[in-house]
This record gives C-alpha cells, sequence and structure tokens, in this order.
C-alpha cells in the first residue's frame, strides 16, 4: 500500500493485488507441504498431500500464465492471512506427542488452507469474468477445482479413520 496515495484505484488493480496474493500463497504452500508430507504417518495423507504438492506447482504455473494473459508483471504480495494459517498449524504440530493426532492436526491445517484458496478463487473468478476475462477465470477456475478436490480428499481420509485412529 502506497504511504500517500491508494495504490489500488480501480477493479483491474483490486485483481491484479488478489492475484499477487495468491501467487505468495501458492509458492509458499509449495514450501510448506514438503513438511507436512513429512510429518504424516497415516499413508493416504502422505500420498494425499504429495499429489497436492504436484498440483500446487501447477497452479502457480497457470497463475503466470494469469499474469502473463493480463498484461501484468508476475509478482507477489504479501499474505498475511496464509502466513498465519500456516504459523498456527506448525505451532500446534509442534505441540502433538502422538503420530496419530498430529495426522489430525495436520488434516485440519491442510484444510484452513484449501478453504482460503476456495475462498480466493471464487472471488478471483468471479471477479475476472466481470472484467471480461473469461480466459483467467478458466484457468482460475482448474486451480479452484484441484483445492476442491483436496479439501474432499483431506475431509474422507478423516472420516475413514484418522481421527477415530487418533481418538
Ligand atoms: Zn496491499
Ligand atoms: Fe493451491
Ligand atoms: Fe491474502
Ligand atoms: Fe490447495
Amino acid at each position: 500500500m502506497g504511504l500517500f496515495t491508494k495504490d489500488i484505484q480501480s477493479m483491474d488493480d483490486l485483481f491484479a493485488h488478489q492475484l499477487q496474493d495468491m501467487y505468495y500463497a501458492e509458492n509458499k504452500i509449495v514450501g510448506s507441504l514438503p513438511d507436512m508430507i513429512e510429518k504424516s504417518t497415516n499413508p493416504d495423507l502422505k500420498t494425499a498431500f504429495e499429489s497436492h504438492l504436484q498440483e500446487t506447482k501447477s497452479q502457480v504455473r497457470r497463475l503466470e500464465q494469469v499474469f502473463q494473459l493480463c498484461g501484468l508483471e508476475t509478482k507477489a504480495v504479501d499474505c498475511p492471512a496464509l502466513d498465519g494459517i500456516i504459523e498456527e498449524a506448525e505451532e500446534v504440530a509442534g505441540d502433538v506427542a502422538e503420530d496419530r493426532v498430529l495426522d489430525a492436526a495436520l488434516i485440519a491445517a491442510g484444510q484452513s488452507v484449501e478453504h482460503y484458496e476456495i475462498a480466493r478463487y471464487g472471488t478471483l473468478i468471479a471477479w475476472a469474468k466481470t472484467l471480461g476475462r473469461n480466459d483467467c477465470a478458466n484457468l482460475l477456475a482448474q486451480n479452484l477445482a484441484e483445492e476442491k478436490a483436496a479439501d474432499q480428499k483431506l475431509t474422507s481420509i478423516a472420516e475413514s479413520g484418522a481421527n477415530r485412529a487418533a481418538a
């Protein structure tokens, strides 16, 4: 944010800002997932995080395509919301003594991240359409579909026993 001038003047600027925020978030997630994979003990959970890491890397590429299509500079702005979710997850995980309880904590952390992403992509897609950028909306919709599937996968792992095993 500018000190003397407000740097978001239009919907285009707001869209760009939110896109840069997601670019930061996805890159941060690429950095955080290896740690979550390492900490997971449930093999299904490990696999789910591993495949979402690969998807997240393609999501970063899609965001780069969106920057390009819109003629925007590919850059990231801090996302304090995602930093907070990751920080909280690391704090809680650090306090868990038992493996299966740790899996439950990791599922909860993963789902918080997915829900943040689902909210943000929903908004970005709506704004892209408003701005007449269906090409960008389509790319963003591919990311959104992967986040929703990742969220559902985590729900099914939790329901199929990870939480019960932890109880
Ligand atoms: Zn800002
Ligand atoms: Fe993502
Ligand atoms: Fe953010
Ligand atoms: Fe995700």
